[in-house]
């Protein structure tokens, strides 16, 4: 690869640093290393558009990076690739048309950070990722991310009206709509979002909003077991209040973490269910009582413990990993998701799975979802042990129905094991998808699918 034949308008753009390329060689948390050949701080559309080009008629792989927080080696660039870094200087709201809910914004902006400016305007963009306040725009459309209040809103997907990009065939392309439905042609904006940057490489989003509830309010229950935790959880998806935003799961090995590591005081308890209450101003006091009435059966621990401000205990709920990780070490982290009915099957089969062994995993998760995350210190098994284990945990989930990643994907980590979810077929078509957006494989090789 030859980077001084890169067009005259990138040149200044580009970092060859040593350290510099060592940082883009991995994400922040995970396990997975590759190595960049060189990092680009794009500054606009057309120098992504550019530098497409260029790495089309080098046959040059490159990867997008937003806030490399992706767990599962996503963002890591193999064999040299180049990194197109849009945290630096492609992080802003281009604007906000506040009558149809819409924010247009450049892919590098902190999710957390757009929701603080959309406060100002009695909105907010619901998908709320742990990682919110390091995560970027891209990378939770190029995940399909998830958090907390996807139990009520939905993953990115779901707000994601539009996507301007550059796709792996040189070609710059607008997909979507600023119309609230469309039945027009493929939905390409879907197919885009979860694609892991393999399809195209964004350059602006249209994200789709909601207004603020009048009222949230966060609460935390302490339940005497884990059993008694993911039964309440299938009880509390099935019941009438709408108002329910986030159901979240964690175990004790969570609560001592978060405690420890944050100072928090969340209750001692062998489980504690997070939620999220939305509500008019006045409905406030009703809704909870009604909640803690339900909730008497499976022997709720003590008062609850709650948070006029929900963001302050979606703040702490999202610093769960890194408190584990710096409690214990490094973890290996990981994320599968069933039908909510399964959730307690799921809970107790990867339990049983562990049991033989010394790993002590934590468990925590987008209860409501159905979705689990399980984390255990890595360094205490071989390869093979732990292609073992994994083997089991992903055969159980796709016996409950379910899938080997709820909203971290595929990366290049899960790869190996994607064939147990899907079918050759349909592996088949998206490969084919892949070969017609990005014929020479230049994006991101080695991720997804
Ligand atoms: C502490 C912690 C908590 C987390 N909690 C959650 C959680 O609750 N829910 C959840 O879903 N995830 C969570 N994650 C995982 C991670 O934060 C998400 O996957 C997030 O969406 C990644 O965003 P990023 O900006 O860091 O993207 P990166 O890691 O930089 O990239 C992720 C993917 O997006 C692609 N990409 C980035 N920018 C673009 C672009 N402009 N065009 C095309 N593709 C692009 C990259 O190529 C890569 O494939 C957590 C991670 C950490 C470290």
């Amino acid at each position: 690869m030859d980077l001084t034949k890169l067009p005259p308008a990138l040149k200044g753009k580009v970092i060859l640093d040593k350290d510099v390329l060592n940082a883009y060689s991995s994400d922040i948390l995970s396990n997975v290393s590759g190595q960049a050949g060189g990092v680009v701080r794009v500054t606009d559309a057309d120098d992504v558009h550019s530098l497409v080009s260029w790495a089309l008629s080098e046959s040059v792989p490159i990867v997008a990076r937003g806030g490399g927080s992706s767990l599962d080696g996503e963002c890591v660039p193999f064999g040299g690739a180049v990194v197109v870094d849009f945290a630096t200087h492609l992080n802003k709201i281009i604007d906000i048309d506040k009558e149809n809910m819409l924010a247009l914004v450049q892919p590098g902006l902190i999710n957390r950070e757009l929701n603080r400016r959309l406060e100002e305007h009695g909105l907010f963009f619901p998908p709320n990722p742990g990682s919110w306040e390091i995560s970027t725009v891209g990378g939770n459309v190029s995940t399909n991310a998830a958090g907390p209040r996807s139990y009520r809103y939905g993953s990115t997907k779901s707000w994601v009206q539009a996507i301007d990009a550059v796709l792996g065939t040189g070609k710059r392309v607008w997909y979507g709509t600023r119309a609230r439905k469309s039945s027009s042609g493929l939905d390409m904006v879907r197919l885009l979002a979860g694609s892991e940057g393999t399809l195209g490489i964004f350059t602006s989003i249209l994200l789709r909003l909601a207004p603020l509830p009048q009222k949230r309010v966060g609460v935390t229950i302490a339940l005497p077991d884990i059993e008694a935790a993911t039964k309440a959880v299938v009880k509390l998806a099935h019941s009438p209040f709408i108002a329910i935003s986030a159901i979240e799961f964690l175990d004790e090995s969570c609560i001592d973490a978060l405690n420890s590591v944050y100072s928090s005081s969340l209750p001692e308890s062998p489980s504690l269910l997070m939620l999220e209450i939305e509500s008019t101003a006045s409905g406030e006091s009703e809704v909870l009582s009604s909640l803690l009435d339900m909730l008497t059966e499976f022997g709720p621990m003590g008062e609850p413990l709650y948070f006029d401000d929900a963001n302050a205990m979606w703040d702490l709920r999202g610093k769960t990993t890194l408190a584990l990780e710096k409690l214990y070490g490094p973890r290996f982290r990981d994320d599968v998701a069933v039908p909510v009915s399964r959730f307690p099957e799921l809970v107790q089969g990867s339990r049983k799975i562990f049991s033989n062994t010394a790993l002590h995993p934590s468990f925590f998760g987008h209860a409501g979802d159905g979705n689990l995350h399980l984390e255990f210190n890595r360094n205490l098994l071989s390869k093979s042990k732990l292609d073992a284990l994994l083997s089991s945990l992903y055969s159980l989930t796709v016996d409950l129905g379910g899938t080997l990643t709820g909203e971290h994907g595929i990366g290049s980590s899960k790869l190996p094991y994607l064939k147990m979810e899907i079918g050759g077929a349909a592996l088949n078509s998206m490969r084919q998808i892949k070969m017609a957006l990005d014929p020479k494989g230049i994006l991101n090789p080695g991720k997804g699918y």
